[in-house]
């Protein structure tokens, strides 16, 4: 079995359709279900005998528990308050799980860990699953974030996760924990929470609003396509030398403005307005968010050439099979943005 934590959250849960779909091992999936967990997202798992779930907050005391109950494999963490917007609003949760939760799983992995026989223990893995946004903003002319860029956390968010890089690697430098570190770039897909970047484009397309774009709409993000995040991590949790990190990103830098057009254009496709003009007459400029890191960019160097890795789905088709899933999941949306107004 593994662990995976936040597996109702958006990269978790298709982590946990990847996992089912390539391998036989079981998932036991520990979420604590905020705004941003929804089982619906793993609906289709109901009734598979390698799937369970349980509810819990990562802060628990029982997660030492469900190690010695488990005796899992791996854990494969994900769960944390992720929204940048919220962090600078309210940063409190971000500390309690990002730092405090990842300190108790850290905590009652090395004690399982402890436990186990020495060939047990060369295999098992804490895969703590990171960002680009620890290390800060870049440039124009900046190259790109490699394994070894000094941190610069600037929002409550990366510095919460910074934190907990910190933490991570120092449980495998004094207590030899095998963990490894993979910091990625955005993703985006199926099940994203409406409140991120795509989705709130499309949303908004969608209800006639206007489609809020931060400052001048410069800002450059590198996206990846979920799946091949999933793909990477799959391989970073088999392939991957412990106490290493990996930096896993799509090779497709774009500024908002540029996201926000392609998406119009995909739009005005696929489902044209109702008077036939372009979704881009929504596009409306709004006051910067605070602090708004400028460019990130992910050097993928070290995954490509270590573990053979490379982003398959290009934006494109990537954006186009994104936008179709939202269209043909509108129930979704508004249930899981009606269970966070509750
Ligand atoms: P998400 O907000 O969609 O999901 C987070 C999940 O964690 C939810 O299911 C939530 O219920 C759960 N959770 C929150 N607090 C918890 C707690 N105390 N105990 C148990 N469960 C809890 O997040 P996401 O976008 O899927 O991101 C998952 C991970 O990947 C995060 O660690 C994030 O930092 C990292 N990451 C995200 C991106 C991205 O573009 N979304 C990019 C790089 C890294």
């Amino acid at each position: 079995m593994i662990f995976v934590t936040g597996g109702a959250g958006f990269i978790g849960s298709n982590f946990i359709h990847y996992w089912l779909k390539n391998s036989d091992q079981q998932v036991l999936n520990i979420d604590k279900l905020t705004y941003a967990g929804n089982l619906s997202n793993l609906q289709s798992l109901a009734s598979n005998p390698q799937y369970s779930f349980l509810q819990l907050d990562i802060n628990s005391e029982k997660i030492s528990e469900l190690f010695e109950k488990h005796k899992p494999a791996a854990i494969v963490h994900f769960a944390a308050e992720s929204h940048v917007d919220r962090s600078i609003s309210g940063p409190t949760d971000f500390i309690q799980t990002n730092i405090v939760g990842t300190f108790n799983l850290l905590e009652a992995s090395r004690k399982y860990w402890n436990s186990l026989a020495e060939n047990k223990k060369s295999k098992f893995r804490f895969l703590h699953i990171s960002t680009d946004e620890v290390f800060g903003s870049l440039t124009k002319t900046d190259i790109a974030f490699h394994e070894n860029s000094a941190f610069a956390p600037n929002s409550p968010y990366s510095a919460s996760k910074a934190a907990s890089d910190h933490l991570v690697r120092a449980y495998f430098h004094t207590y030899n924990l095998p963990v490894v570190t993979p910091h990625c770039s955005n993703n985006y897909g199926p099940f994203q929470f409406p409140e991120k970047f795509i989705p709130v484009i499309i949303q908004s397309c969608l209800s006639g609003r206007s489609i809020p774009i931060y400052g001048d709409g410069s800002n450059v993000r590198d996206w990846l396509f979920v799946e091949d995040h999933c793909n990477a991590l799959n391989e970073v949790l088999k392939k991957g030398h412990v106490g290493e990190t990996y930096n896993i990103g799509g090779q497709c830098e774009k500024s908002n403005l540029d996201v926000v057009d392609h998406i119009c254009r995909q739009m005005d496709e696929l489902r044209p307005r109702y008077d036939k003009k372009s979704y881009s007459l929504q596009k409306s400029f709004v006051t910067d968010r605070r602090g708004h890191d400028w460019r990130y960019a992910i050097n993928i160097g070290k995954i490509s050439k270590d573990l053979g890795w490379r982003p398959q789905k290009d934006f494109n088709s990537g954006i186009k099979s994104t936008i179709a899933w939202y269209l043909e999941n509108q129930t979704w949306v508004k249930n899981v943005t009606k269970k966070e107004a509750t």
